[in-house]
């Protein structure tokens, strides 16, 4: 439970981290620590150098855009997010959040170190597939904004360059014409997800019309958080319906290579794909009134 190592930078503005990154090709950013920390002291990762960007008081808050949307800081911790009503306003992060591992994880825990870290059984990037973030990078060299759906590229892999650092995070305005939701199978020790699903589903003319908009975010069936876009493309224009639902959540795993592993194998896991799809359509449905 010792770590290799390491070199330990503690820079005051994210200009100086972002200078030491860019002198630093092999060091790594140290944010809450509830990931990186554990792999150093397991020796499952190593690190020369540690850039710790964890107090940067410019990388942490909430603030409401002119567009009626949200930006999050990539140092808001879970804890500020469940203390912020702006963000609770998205119901589908305010049922995701407190059931991501425990009180002291979700103290120190980041919402830009769960995104950056792609764990493909981390909850918040289905929810922010499901919400259509995107999601700001800046390096030494400038500032660039990338959709959630080009992000997760793979098991630990984003589209984060060498040098960049995960600034923001921006959801679209919250909006009383769509209903979210987030449901989730959780592993019980851990909380990770073996299956976590967040929807965001729109009826045309609210109430009964059919269904007009359909984002599926999924995580821990595959081996990165993906959007079910089969799902999505039998919601839209269905009337909504438990049928018309099943149906649609039939896909939740289309295209994916569903992971196995000591707690849940790949049948098991396909089929808690469909059943979670079908609770979080649901739910977003019912949530819309
Ligand atoms: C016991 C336990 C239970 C857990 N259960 C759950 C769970 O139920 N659900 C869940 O989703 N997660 C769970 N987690 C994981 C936890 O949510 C994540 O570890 C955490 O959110 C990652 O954020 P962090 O700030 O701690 O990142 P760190 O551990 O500091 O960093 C993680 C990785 O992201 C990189 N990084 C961090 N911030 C940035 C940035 N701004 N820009 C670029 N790269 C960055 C780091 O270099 C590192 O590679 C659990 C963790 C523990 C220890």
């Amino acid at each position: 439970m010792i770590p290799a190592a390491f070199a330990y930078e503690r820079p005051a503005s994210l200009d100086e981290a972002l200078g030491l990154l860019a002198r630093n090709g092999d060091a790594k950013l140290l944010a809450g620590g509830q990931s990186l920390l554990p792999l150093l002291k397991l020796r499952l990762a190593g690190a020369e150098r540690l850039i710790d960007i964890g107090r940067l008081r410019e990388l942490r808050g909430i603030r409401e855009l002119a567009d009626g949307g949200l930006a999050i800081g990539a140092l808001t911790t879970y804890r500020d997010l469940l203390d912020s009503p702006a963000a609770m306003r998205y119901r589908c992060l305010a049922e995701a959040v407190p059931g991501i591992a425990d009180v002291q994880v979700r103290n120190r825990g980041t919402i830009g170190g769960s995104i950056a870290h792609a764990d493909p059984a981390s909850d918040i990037p289905a929810v922010v597939l499901a919400l259509g973030a995107t999601l700001v990078a800046r390096s030494s060299s400038g500032e660039r904004t990338i959709p959630a759906d080009a992000f997760f590229q793979g098991a630990f892999e984003t589209a984060l360059r060498p040098g960049e650092i995960l600034t923001e995070i921006r959801l679209p305005g919250a909006s009383d014409s769509v209903g979210s939701a987030y449901r989730k199978l959780a592993q019980p020790a851990s909380g990770y997800s073996i299956v976590g699903v967040a929807a965001v589903v729109g009826r045309q003319g609210g109430g009964t019309g059919a269904i007009s908009m359909a984002q599926v975010g999924v995580t821990g069936v595959g081996d990165v958080a993906y959007r079910a876009a089969a799902v999505e493309a039998a919601l839209v224009g269905s009337d909504g319906s438990a049928s018309a639902i099943k149906a649609a959540a039939a896909h939740a795993a289309d295209g994916q290579t569903v992971a196995s592993d000591i707690h849940a194998d790949r049948e098991y896991r396909a089929q808690m794909a469909g059943i979670y799809v079908r609770r979080a359509v649901e739910g977003a449905l019912a949530a819309l009134g």
